[in-house]
C-alpha cells in the first residue's frame, strides 16, 4: 500500500508530496472562497444548497489532485529506488569477485590504505595465500571443479578469519586477508594458521561426488611504520614464495632474510630490465641431429645472460623473474628476433643447400600475448622461409590454456611457423591431448630418456609416444640424451631426432659444416662407434622434424 502523503516522507516523490499536499487539502475552501465572492459581486448572497455543491466539487477535485500527486510522487520513487539499485550493482560488481563474491584486488588495495592510514598503535597484517597445485585440479577434473573449490575455499576462508578482516580474491587461486587492529603480532600468525587447517583439513565434495583434497600456502606480511600498501602485499608474496620453498601447506612470516632477498630481486629485475637495452642476452644453439643420417638439422637457441657482476647466468637463474614481472614479453621478442638474425647468417654462409631450422622458446605470457605474432612476424622480413623457425611450447602450459594458446598456435602455423611441445610426456593427459594439438613435433621430457636401460616403463613411456606421434604425422625428438646406450635405444624405437650433451652442447656458434654437409653416419658414428646402416637396415627412420 502506498505511504500516507505527509507522514512517509522519502526518496524522490518527497518534494511532490510536500508541494501538492498542502494545495490539494487546502483546495476546497479556496474553492469555495473564490465561487461565494464572485455569486456575491454578481447576484447577492449564495444559497447554503449552492455552498454545499460548490463544497462538494471542491472536495471531489482535492481527492483526485491528492491521488494523482501520491500516483506522481510514487512512480517517481520508483524509478529513483531503481537507478539506485542499478548503481549500487554497478558499484558491487566494480568492487567483488562475481565468482566467489568475496571483494576484488580494486577492493583489498583501498581497505589496505585506508587501514594503513589510519591505524594507530596497533598492527595491520596482508595475508597472502593461493593454493598448492590448484591447475593440477583443472587439468584433471575440470574447470567447473575447479570453480567448486574455490567458493569452497572462499567460504571457509571467511569462516576462519575474524569478522572484522576483508577478504579478498585476486583472480585464479589467489586469495589475499587483511587484518587489522591486531593487539599481538603473533595472531596474524594465528589466522593464518587457522586458514591452512581450515581449508586442508577436510575435502572439497564436488557437485558429481568427488572428494577434492586442497592445501594452501600462506605469505605474512606485517604492516611496520614506513609500509605502503604494495610494498606490503610484495613482502606479503615474498612469503607466500618461501611457504611455497618450504614444503607448501604452511603459512611463513616475512621477515629480515626474505628483506634482503626481496632487495635482490628487486636489485635483479631492474639489471633485467636494462639487459635487453644494453646487450647483455646471448643465445647458445644446441644442435638437434637427425637420427636416420647424422647430419644437424636444427638448433635449439638457449637463452644467457652475460651478467656485469655475477658473469654467464643460465635460464633457471632470470626466467621465473622475467616471467613474473613481465620482462619476459620483450625478451621474448628479442630471442626470436635474435635467433633469425643467426639463422640469416648461417643461410648467407652456407649458400642454398643450408636445410637449418632453429627453434626458439616461447612462455605462457607469450603465448597468451598478440605481441608474439607481430614479433615473428617482424622478425622474419626476408631471408630463410618462415618454416625454418619453430616454436617451442611446454605441453603443461598448452593444457593450461588449451584455447588461447591452440588459437595462437594455429595462427603461427598459418604463417607457416612450425611448433613444437616441450618436455612432453611430463604432463597428466599428454597422449589424450596429442590429437588436438597443432603441431608439428614433440620433445619427448628428459625425465623418460634419463630413464631408457634403467626404467622398462620408461622404455614403454617413450615407444608409446614415438609410435602414437608417428600415426598422427608429428615428429619426435628426444631430448636430454647423454648415452649411447640412449642414442641407440631412441634409433631402435624409430626416433625421429635427438638432442643432448653427448650430441653437442650449447654454444655460441655452430660448426656449419657438419650440419650443411655431414659425413657419411655424421654425428652419430662417432658417438656410438657403430655402422648405422648395421643397426637398422631396413627401418632407417625419415626425418619428418
Ligand atoms: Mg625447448
Amino acid at each position: 500500500m502506498a505511504p500516507w502523503p505527509w507522514t512517509a516522507r522519502h526518496l524522490a516523490g518527497d518534494e511532490v508530496r510536500t508541494r501538492i499536499v498542502p494545495w490539494a487539502v487546502a483546495s476546497p475552501l479556496v474553492v469555495v472562497g473564490v465561487i461565494a465572492l464572485l455569486l456575491r459581486l454578481l447576484v447577492g448572497p449564495p444559497s447554503a444548497g449552492t455552498l454545499l455543491s460548490v463544497l462538494a466539487g471542491g472536495v471531489v477535485s482535492a481527492v483526485l489532485l491528492l491521488y494523482l500527486s501520491i500516483q506522481a510522487a510514487d512512480r517517481i520513487d520508483e524509478e529513483g529506488r531503481h537507478r539506485q539499485d542499478t548503481l549500487d550493482a554497478a558499484r558491487r560488481q566494480a568492487l567483488h569477485d562475481p565468482l566467489t563474491d568475496l571483494g576484488n584486488r580494486q577492493l583489498f588495495s583501498d581497505r589496505l590504505q585506508h587501514a594503513l592510514a589510519r591505524r594507530g598503535s596497533h598492527a595491520c597484517a596482508v595475508l597472502y595465500l593461493d593454493l598448492d597445485s590448484f591447475k593440477t585440479i583443472n587439468d584433471v577434473h575440470g574447470h567447473a571443479a575447479g570453480d567448486t573449490v574455490l567458493v569452497e575455499v572462499a567460504n571457509r576462508l571467511r569462516a576462519a578469519v575474524r569478522p572484522e578482516d576483508t577478504v579478498a580474491r585476486f583472480g585464479g587461486d589467489e586469495f589475499a586477508v587483511l587484518c587489522e587492529d591486531l593487539t599481538d603480532e603473533l595472531n596474524a600468525s594465528r589466522i593464518a594458521d587457522r586458514v591452512v587447517s581450515s581449508i586442508s583439513d577436510r575435502p572439497v565434495v564436488t557437485t558429481g561426488g568427488r572428494e577434492i583434497t586442497v592445501t594452501p600456502s600462506v605469505g605474512i606480511a606485517l604492516a611496520r611504520d614506513e609500509a605502503d600498501a604494495s610494498k606490503l602485499l610484495r613482502r606479503a608474496d615474498a612469503a607466500l614464495y618461501r611457504a611455497k620453498e618450504g614444503g607448501k601447506a604452511r603459512s611463513e612470516l616475512f621477515d629480515e632474510r626474505m628483506q634482503a632477498q626481496a632487495v635482490d630481486t628487486l636489485q635483479t629485475e631492474d639489471d633485467l630490465s636494462l639487459a635487453v637495452a644494453q646487450g647483455q642476452l646471448r643465445l647458445h644453439y644446441q644442435p638437434i641431429v637427425d637420427l636416420a643420417d647424422g647430419h644437424v638439422q636444427g638448433v635449439e637457441a638457449l637463452l644467457r645472460w652475460q651478467h656485469p657482476r655475477r658473469g654467464l647466468l643460465q635460464p633457471a637463474d632470470f626466467l621465473p623473474l622475467a616471467e613474473r614481472s613481465g620482462l619476459i614479453v620483450s625478451i621474448g621478442a628479442w630471442v626470436i628476433a635474435e635467433a633469425w638474425r643467426t639463422l640469416e647468417g648461417w643461410y648467407a654462409e652456407a649458400g642454398d643447400d643450408c636445410r637449418l631450422t632453429v627453434s626458439v622458446n616461447i612462455s605462457s605470457r607469450q603465448l597468451a600475448n598478440g605481441e608474439l605474432l607481430d614479433a615473428i612476424a617482424l622478425a622474419q622480413p626476408s631471408g630463410p622461409a618462415a618454416s625454418a623457425l619453430l616454436v617451442e611450447v611446454t605441453e603443461e602450459l598448452l593444457v593450461a590454456d588449451a584455447k588461447a594458446g591452440f588459437s595462437t598456435l594455429h595462427a603461427l602455423r598459418t604463417m607457416g611457423v612450425r611448433v613444437g611441445v616441450d618436455d612432453f610426456g611430463r604432463g597428466v593427459s599428454s597422449l589424450s591431448h596429442l590429437q588436438s594439438m597443432p603441431v608439428d613435433h614433440v620433445k619427448v621430457d628428459r625425465h623418460f630418456i634419463a630413464g631408457l636401460g634403467l626404467h622398462r616403463q620408461d622404455e614403454a613411456v617413450v615407444a608409446g609416444i614415438i609410435g602414437m606421434a608417428k600415426n598422427m604425422g608429428v615428429g619426435v625428438i628426444a631430448e636430454g640424451v647423454e648415452t649411447p646406450d640412449q642414442l641407440a635405444t631412441l634409433r631402435r624405437l624409430g626416433c625421429d631426432a635427438a638432442q643432448g650433451f653427448l650430441l653437442g652442447y650449447p654454444s655460441p656458434g655452430l660448426d656449419l659444416d657438419r650440419a650443411v654437409h655431414p659425413g657419411p653416419d655424421g654425428a652419430l658414428h662417432g658417438v656410438l662407434d657403430l655402422d648405422v646402416s648395421s643397426v637398422l637396415p631396413d627401418a632407417v627412420p625419415t626425418a619428418s622434424v
